[in-house]
């Protein structure tokens, strides 16, 4: 355990650190003694072969709050920050969250033996630590118990206003924090490995939705409606992926067509060989492949050269400012035309107002996508939702 770690050989009435100093190490006493002493010179402890001080300064930047002195010739390990840090960035979640814990009850427990923190340095939020922690805990029984659900939001069709499809989005009903928004619990899903079983959950579920979703959809003539799925890297680059897609479309019986995946471009670069050859097999199968937050990515235009995508999600946050901003307006425009000339379908995502709605339409933008049409809702409550619209005349049935 020891191995790699530096040695420091400290002569007898040297300070290891003293009072004020920040903190960047932790040491372990392999031979000799130590004595820690408070800023007024009171004697706090001895500290013998074995015992281990400093270690809180592994976990935050401050300074610390004691001096250290070797009592005799003293052998220490030295455990920097940096070491730890990379370990922790590598560690599992909850172990993470177990040490951030750890630190904050620390710091309550020992009010006195802690500095005030530093300007600008974060204290840990103990109860933010807290629910993730749990929210890791439980993403495994909610999943096999029935608390995840698909929200699904309507696209609407520009030229017709006609409803052309929905995007499935997850939410979770967890027993104690309520309902859960997907952008605080797939990242953790993803971390722990459960994005598998979470994803096949999401695609098949909307499948079977899609039967009964579809029927309230009127495509333009030869166009296909469809339901958008969103998966992320892990998802797309598991060997399993285009097989576990093409048994769930034979399952349902759905005509690959109706599937469009929604990818962001994150997704490409962090696996590139792999999420490119399940691109190109779905897309063989005949799913199509949309490029979600277009315009916030880093993979640029070769993505959409070099990869099958059939469909650009242009960024809700270009869209919410394109009123305001002709930068972003200039952006959303050059998105629509690269679409259009290279035969690809449009979804501007956002649009919270008729204004912007509007607009995008007068651009040649070809679906619309966001609150001004419709929130997110539950399976149930879209024949409502479709009544109410056809009433007021936002979408033609
Ligand atoms: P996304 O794919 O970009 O989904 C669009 C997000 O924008 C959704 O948030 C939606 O509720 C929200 N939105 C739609 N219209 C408007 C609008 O007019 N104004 C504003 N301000 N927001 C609007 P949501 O449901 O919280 O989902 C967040 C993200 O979580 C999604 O972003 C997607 O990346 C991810 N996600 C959702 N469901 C799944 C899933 O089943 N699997 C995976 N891997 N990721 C998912
Ligand atoms: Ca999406
Ligand atoms: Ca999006």
């Amino acid at each position: 355990m020891n191995a790699g770690l530096p040695r420091e050989q400290i002569a007898a009435g040297t300070d290891v650190f003293r009072f004020g100093e920040p903190g960047d190490s932790a040491y372990v006493v392999e031979s000799g003694r130590v004595e820690v002493l408070a800023a007024d010179g009171r004697l706090l402890a001895l500290l013998g072969v074995g015992a281990l001080f400093g270690e809180v300064a592994l976990l935050d930047q401050q300074a610390r709050t004691a001096t250290v002195r070797a009592l005799e010739p003293t052998t220490l390990l030295r455990i920097e920050r940096d070491h730890i840090q990379a370990l922790l960035k590598r560690a599992d979640p909850v172990i993470r969250h177990l040490l951030t814990l750890l630190l904050a009850r620390f710091r309550s427990a020992y009010p006195g033996a802690m500095t005030a923190p530093a300007p600008g340095s974060q204290a840990p939020d103990q109860e933010a630590a807290l629910r993730t922690l749990m929210l890791t805990r439980d993403l495994d029984y909610g999943l096999a118990h029935g608390q995840l659900e698909l929200f699904y939001q309507p696209l609407i069709g520009f030229a017709q206003c006609n409803l052309v499809g929905f995007e499935a989005l997850v939410r979770w009903r967890h027993p104690v924090f309520g309902v859960i928004m997907p952008m605080e619990f797939i990242g953790l899903a993803e971390k722990t490995g459960l994005i598998h079983q979470l994803g096949h959950w999401v695609l098949q579920q909307a499948l079977a939705d899609w039967a009964q979703l579809r029927t309230f959809c009127h495509p333009a003539a030869g166009l296909p409606a469809f339901i958008s799925v969103n998966l992320s890297a892990p998802e797309l680059s598991a060997p399993a992926i285009v097989g576990q897609v093409r048994d769930l479309l034979n399952a349902h019986a759905i005509p690959p067509r109706e599937l469009k995946i929604e990818l962001t471009e994150t997704v490409i670069i962090e696996d590139r060989e792999a999420v490119g050859s399940a691109l190109e097999q779905l897309s063989a199968l005949g799913v199509a492949i949309a490029l979600d937050d277009f315009g916030t990515g880093y993979a640029g235009l070769d993505t959409v050269k070099s990869l099958p995508i059939a469909c650009l999600k242009i960024d809700k946050t270009f869209v919410q400012d394109i009123g305001q901003s002709l930068r972003s307006y200039e952006i959303v425009q050059s998105a629509i035309q690269l679409a259009l000339s290279l035969g690809l379908t449009t979804i501007a995502e956002g649009i919270e107002d008729e204004d912007t709605a509007n607009r995008l339409s007068e651009m040649g933008c070809g679906m619309a996508q966001g609150y001004h049409f419709a929130r997110p809702m539950p399976l149930a409550e879209v024949a409502g939702w479709l009544a109410d619209a056809a009433a007021s005349r936002r979408v033609h049935p």
